[in-house]
């Protein structure tokens, strides 16, 4: 029996330019600062999941998920963050849609 393994990977700087500045991040850090949104807040363009299964009967499988953001300087589209969970079906663990960065 497997345990559950929680991998976690920051990608902070664009791959291409090496700029840190981020579309939705800086449009986040915008809203913060006017007081709309919590200082924890994380943001991205776009949120894919990967279910590491062979079919749909899986009872757990690996779940990757994976937060994408575009560079201001140069507009490279890249993960800026991912995180591979161990999902079980009518468990807990199994991804919801929204912000999933917080640690768990
Ligand atoms: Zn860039």
């Amino acid at each position: 029996m497997e345990n559950t393994q929680n991998k976690t990977l920051d990608f902070p700087n664009c791959p291409k330019c090496g700029s840190g500045r981020r579309l939705a991040g800086e449009t986040l850090k915008v809203e913060v600062e006017k007081g709309k949104m919590p200082k924890q807040s994380n943001a991205f363009l776009f949120q894919h999941q990967s279910i590491i299964a062979k079919d749909m009967h899986w009872l757990s499988a690996p779940v990757i998920v994976s937060f994408f953001d575009a560079c201001v300087e140069c507009g490279t589209v890249y993960c800026i963050h991912a995180e591979t969970k161990l999902a079980v079906q009518g468990g807990k663990n199994l991804p919801k849609s929204g912000n999933l960065f917080s640690p768990s």
